[in-house]
């Protein structure tokens, strides 16, 4: 087991399980997340006996940082695994704070079209740890605190439901990283029964829901999870979730050209949000040279946005970072292993 896959609760179930205090947790975290050792032999306030079992029981290693891409305002990161797997996380400096988009699985099953991170299937999910040190040794490698955390890098989250959740508990914690809850942006592209079970996770995270069409005839068409959950079953859901948390949604809109960016699906769009607490982020698409997606043109973005706009729908379009750095989802480890 690995220390940064445990949360505080588990690091105090631990410490008494060897017959220890429980108030060596704290301590242990203090160390792991302000102080950032990097080995347990830095810790001065545990007795030698306590730190040697520790020591011997979990690991305290990290990830391998294999490529640093920089543009500005963002760093692209390689990481490589201790299975030799490779994931990828970005950072993006805003005025508001640092954020770090993370991966969650190596691969994904989820196979949506226009995606470049479903071209290898989910190999694995993350544990724990190995998102969690994602944030540890950007902020290193970078030098600045992250404020702000998406999960929106390799995978699909609530495919990795509980070690995402534990990923949470971890960073959140007051001892800890100290990242707020609503700081936190977790997305899925629409696996309805655990929005549900997230509906009762303690946290205040938000949650981003990975849209793309605003029907079933398209959406069954780019992205395969429709046909299992379609609108029909996805919008109730989210109706729902909104009524016991009280959390506004994001959907996140890929503008495709010639597939989704018509101003039919403008005016269809606004009508399927329509009484739901949302707003809508549409997203320039990141062509790839694998996938024969094209994007929409920035006039006709306009008009989309527009026609939201006219609907009273609230709508952001998405800054871009990166472009020049493939920091599209999966992009680099596309390269890297050639996919
Ligand atoms: N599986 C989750 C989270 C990872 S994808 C989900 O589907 O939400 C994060 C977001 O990036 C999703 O909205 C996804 O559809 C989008 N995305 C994937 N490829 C993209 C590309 N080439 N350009 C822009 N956005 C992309």
């Amino acid at each position: 087991m690995n220390i940064y896959g445990y949360n505080l609760d588990d690091l105090e179930n631990y410490f008494l399980s060897i017959g220890s205090k429980k108030f060596h947790a704290k301590q242990l975290f203090d160390w792991l997340y302000n102080k950032r050792i990097e080995s347990f032999s830095e810790v001065t306030n545990l007795s030698k006996e306590v730190l040697s079992k520790v020591s011997s029981e979990l690991s305290i290693n990290r990830l391998k940082i294999v490529e640093v891409q920089k543009d500005v305002d963002v760093r692209k990161y390689l990481f490589e695994l201790s299975d030799n797997e490779h994931i990828e996380a970005v950072l993006m400096k805003h005025d508001f704070g640092n954020s770090v988009c993370v991966s969650s699985q190596v691969g994904c099953n989820m196979g949506c079209h226009f995606c470049e991170s479903g071209r290898r299937k989910k190999v694995r999910n993350l544990e724990a740890y190995e998102m969690v040190l994602q944030i540890l040794m950007i902020e290193k490698e970078f030098g600045e605190r992250i404020s702000h955390v998406v999960v929106m890098g390799i995978g699909e989250p609530f495919d990795n439901y509980d070690n995402v959740m534990k990923f949470f508990s971890i960073i959140n914690n007051p001892f800890g990283l100290a990242i707020g809850a609503r700081h936190i942006t977790v997305s899925t592209c629409g696996i309805v029964p655990k929005i549900k079970e997230f509906s009762k996770f303690p946290l205040q995270v938000n949650l981003a829901i990975s849209l793309h069409a605003p029907n079933n005839e398209l959406r069954n068409k780019i992205m395969p999870i429709n046909k299992a959950y379609s609108l029909e079953v996805l919008i109730p859901a989210l109706k729902e979730y909104y009524k016991k948390t009280n959390r506004r949604l994001t959907f996140e809109y890929i503008l495709l050209k010639g597939v989704n960016d018509s101003l039919e699906c403008a005016e269809e769009l606004a009508k399927l949000v329509k009484g739901l607490n949302c707003y809508i982020n549409l997203i320039p698409y990141n062509e790839t040279n694998n996938i024969d997606f094209q994007r929409t043109n920035t006039v006709q973005i306009m008009k989309f946005y527009d026609i939201l706009k006219k609907n009273k729908v609230c709508v952001t379009i998405r800054r871009e970072f990166g472009g020049n750095i493939s920091a599209a989802c999966g992009q680099l480890r596309s390269k890297k292993e050639d996919v």
